[in-house]
């Protein structure tokens, strides 16, 4: 009998790489300190770090004072890669069940329902010290009326083990600080946790760079720590972030292509003159969105060029104009540091939360330093 074969390592991986720069994200971390220098700073950690990818990330974010996830799988993955810090489940726990799992981990909750705190009463042993308590404010998402707080936050102090309840709240407008509902949210806030113990948390990104009064005992950061604006127009660089992610991949073909033909699926694009068209292994399989526009600008080289017809699963085709001279395996930048990601998520009609958030597992990952950053240290 032959021996199995064990497969050979591939000699050429598909280079479509995100570059993660975690100097990046600890600059970013520093910035959401100096902007909010009298609070504490939850870091939202969340799918993946934001598509980042939490193994990656975690070490940059050694200086925050609490991770926050979603799902008690993300928990999870923070705690085998033997991190410290406290973890907050941000809705949490839905299944009863759960709360074993969340006490054996030692994960801090959120409680935004009345039936979460029936579920800790029934459950009768101690899980966290420390509860956060959310209020819905008028975004009529999660959160506790504002009614019952007051008698919830109650219940919650006699439970097993309970030593503090803090007092959350999330706001729909934050990135428009004139939105009138923004002051009905807080007035409504500030009613509800009225001679209530516990410090306070509202601000997400987008508060802890516009609204420095809502600050309060702690910030919750998101997608600035990855370097990205939560306004709707500008991008990180405007608030000194750095991008914590260099999206790339390379030229598989290099091809003329004459005046009146039309280029990829559905024939979207005409070229209106004979042109140089590049074809880039990334497509929608690995999460460059399908929706983006003709003219959507990307990275050849270094050197602005765009996007000419519609995105396949595995390639896109630019038009080479301005690069001449680009060959076969020659370097395409989808977003990063010289082309930010904000731009390329406006031009597919989403924020950016989603480009990061939808790459797909196709991709590599690997850490370096920000191309921006290595200058400074040298
Ligand atoms: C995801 C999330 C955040 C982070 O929002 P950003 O806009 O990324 O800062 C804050 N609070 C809650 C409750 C969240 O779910």
């Amino acid at each position: 009998m032959n021996p199995v074969r064990r497969p050979a390592e591939p000699a050429m991986a598909r280079n479509t790489i995100a570059r993660i720069h975690p100097d990046a994200i600890a600059h970013n971390l520093r910035r959401v300190r100096e902007s909010a220098p009298d609070s504490r700073i939850m870091a939202v950690v969340k799918a993946d770090a934001y598509g980042h990818r939490i193994d990656l990330c975690l070490p940059a974010l050694a200086d925050a004072d609490v991770l926050a996830v979603a799902t008690i799988e993300e928990a999870r993955a923070i705690r085998r890669l033997g991190n410290g810090l406290p973890v907050l489940l941000l809705e949490g726990v839905a299944d009863p069940g759960d709360l074993a799992v969340a006490a054996e981990l030692g994960l801090e909750l959120t409680v935004h329902h009345r039936q979460q705190v029936e579920a800790l009463a029934a459950f009768g042993r101690p899980v966290t010290p420390r509860i956060w308590l959310k209020i819905d404010s008028g975004m009529h998402r999660l959160g506790v009326e504002a009614a019952e707080a007051a008698q919830l936050h109650q219940r919650l102090l006699e439970l097993p083990g309970v030593e503090q309840v803090n007092l959350m709240s999330h706001l729909a407008c934050a990135e428009q600080p004139d939105h009138p509902l923004n002051a009905r949210q807080l007035a409504r806030f500030d009613e509800a946790v009225f001679g209530l113990d516990g410090e306070h948390c509202l601000a997400n990104s987008a508060a802890i760079f516009n609204w420095p009064a809502i600050h309060r005992d702690w910030v919750r950061a998101g997608i600035v720590l990855y370097g990205i604006s939560p306004m709707d127009q500008g991008c990180g660089a405007d608030l000194d972030l750095r991008p914590a992610m260099t999206l790339t991949s390379e030229l598989l073909a290099v091809n003329h292509v004459p005046k009146g033909e039309r280029i990829g699926y559905g024939g979207r694009f005409v070229t209106p003159e004979d042109m140089l068209i590049g074809v880039a292994a990334i497509g929608y399989g690995d999460g460059y969105p399908r929706a983006i526009a003709d003219g959507t600008p990307v990275l050849v080289n270094g050197r602005r060029c765009r996007l000419a017809g519609r995105v396949s699963m595995d390639m896109i085709t630019i038009d080479l104009f301005g690069c001449p001279n680009a060959k076969i395996g020659d370097q395409v930048v989808l977003w990063g540091e010289a082309l930010p990601v904000e731009e390329a998520a406006r031009s597919a009609g989403t924020i950016p939360y989603e480009l990061v958030c939808r790459i797909t597992r196709r991709v590599r990952y690997r850490a370096q330093a920000a191309p921006g950053m290595v200058s400074k240290v040298k």
